[in-house]
């Protein structure tokens, strides 16, 4: 019966807002109103693929989210926080969003516009609209009326809270710059620019200048790339072992051709298999400064989430020692760079190709399925994406949009059954 009230009250308040004066610490009524909306349907955070995913398969079920996203866009990482020669690092049919393919007419791996065109038509087709400018603050269950709280606020600072039964945390793997700090950085900075890779457009802005690019991964090296292609002096940081495995081989994508082999060959041997071939196409990279981790690939992909590097033609500017390889930093200086073999260089700037990090630990107020160290589901995949009393998380599985796409589905099932469960309820109460 207490289920059968709550559900009468969201069904009368639901798309409504109630403006409601909220009191100060003080005990005095605030000028900014407090806006309280009540969900029929899940309440979506973060508007990238992720979400987008799930607010289609809901609505493939005749489920209504609302779907909040802190910028002004859909997909806000691939619109404004990559740079421009960017494409897609893994074939297009491993980067679909579910129910509908890209374009047949897009290249194997579309450019960063394609793919955005490709989220955009998404989001009309299923007539997605989320609410902009809406950035989660905080959301917890609230055990007395059995619904989530969201709150967020807006850009004019106007504070909104959405109560829900279902909350989707879909904020992302990327949500925040991971920026390291290094001794000395301060000096540097009055002499030469230090951007992250989410700030970094072209090469073209770096022109004859000496850039140095801290970290090997997909985007690190990528970057390197661009900045040769724009005549600028690249050098790149490598602290670390990192596989570097060829995008293509045997006339195929090494990605797709790992997931086959996979199918019939324990993965020690697919990885054996992926280094072989490698080291005939690309030669030995430990020549060249890149050593390799002691596990496999994908060995290593499947216990740490570490992704190995897609080479798309850096390995061969390395060669021809366009793109310098360097060892750690151990300190910044004005125009300088000292590195822990003891070297100096000069260089006019830093690209931080140093990655990102889940923010869910600032604004989820839980403590059973996200870890508040990393900001990841503590179960691993295929088992992270649900937690308790309507909670759940897509796009957090270190497998892309391939992972997004089935934790989308897998949601909107999940939910759709929660609700005939309810409605069945209801049904047999009203009948009584
Ligand atoms: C350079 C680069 C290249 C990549 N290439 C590939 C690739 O080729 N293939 C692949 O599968 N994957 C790729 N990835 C991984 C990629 O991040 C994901 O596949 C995809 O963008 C994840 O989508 P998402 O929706 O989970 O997260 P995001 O795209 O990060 O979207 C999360 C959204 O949540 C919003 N948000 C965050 N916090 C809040 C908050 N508190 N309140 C409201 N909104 C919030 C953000 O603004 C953002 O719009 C790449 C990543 C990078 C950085």
């Amino acid at each position: 019966m207490e289920f059968c009230c709550k559900r009468e009250i969201e069904g009368k308040l639901a798309h409504d807002y109630l403006t409601s004066s909220v009191k100060n610490h003080y005990g005095n009524m605030t000028s900014s109103p407090r806006r309280v909306f009540v969900s029929t349907g899940p309440v979506i955070v973060g508007a990238g693929p992720s979400g987008l995913a799930t607010a289609a398969c809901l609505k493939e079920k005749g489920i209504a989210s609302v779907l909040l996203e802190r910028s002004n866009c859909i997909a806000s990482l691939w619109q404004l926080k990559t740079y421009d020669r960017l494409h897609l690092h893994l074939p297009k049919q491993f980067c679909e969003l579910p129910i509908v393919p890209f374009p047949a007419d897009f290249p194997t791996y579309p450019t960063k516009q394609q793919f955005i065109e490709y989220l955009e038509d998404y989001a009309r087709r299923f007539d997605i609209k989320p609410e902009f400018g809406q950035t989660v603050e905080s959301a917890e269950f609230d055990e007395n009326l059995g619904m989530w709280c969201v709150t967020s606020v807006g850009e004019d600072g106007t504070t909104t809270e959405y109560v829900c039964r279902w909350l989707v945390a879909a904020t992302g793997e990327n949500a925040e710059p991971v920026v390291p700090r290094f001794e000395g950085m301060e000096k540097f900075m009055a002499t030469g620019e230090v951007k992250h890779t989410s700030h970094y457009k072209t090469g073209g802005d770096f022109a004859g200048k000496r850039v140095l690019v801290v970290g090997c991964g997909n985007s690190g090296m990528e970057v390197c790339l661009d900045l040769c292609n724009f005549g600028a002096q690249p050098s790149l940081v490598v602290r670390d072992a990192v596989h570097v495995l060829p995008r293509e081989m045997l006339g195929t994508s090494t990605f797709g051709l790992s997931m086959l082999l996979l199918k019939w060959l324990p993965i020690r041997l697919v990885d054996r298999f992926l280094l072989v071939v490698s080291r005939f196409i690309l030669g030995d990279t430990t020549k060249l400064g890149l050593n390799r981790p002691r596990l496999g690939p994908l060995q290593l992909k499947n216990l740490s989430g570490k992704t190995p590097v897609l080479d798309v033609g850096t390995l061969a500017k390395i060669k021809t020692g366009d793109i310098k390889v360097c060892s750690g930093i151990r300190r910044l200086k004005r125009h300088e760079v000292e590195f822990d073999n003891g070297k100096t260089e000069r260089f006019d700037a830093i690209i931080l190709a140093t990655g990102y990090k889940s923010n869910v630990p600032s604004w989820l107020k839980e403590n059973k399925m996200f870890s508040k160290k990393d900001g990841f589901p503590i179960q691993d995949f295929p088992g992270g994406w649900r937690g308790e009393c309507g909670l759940y998380a897509v796009g957090f599985t270190k497998r892309g949009i391939f992972g997004a796409s089935i934790d989308a589905k897998r949601i909107a099932q999940d939910i759709w059954e929660d609700d005939q469960k309810h409605r069945y309820v209801i049904n047999t109460t009203l009948r009584n």
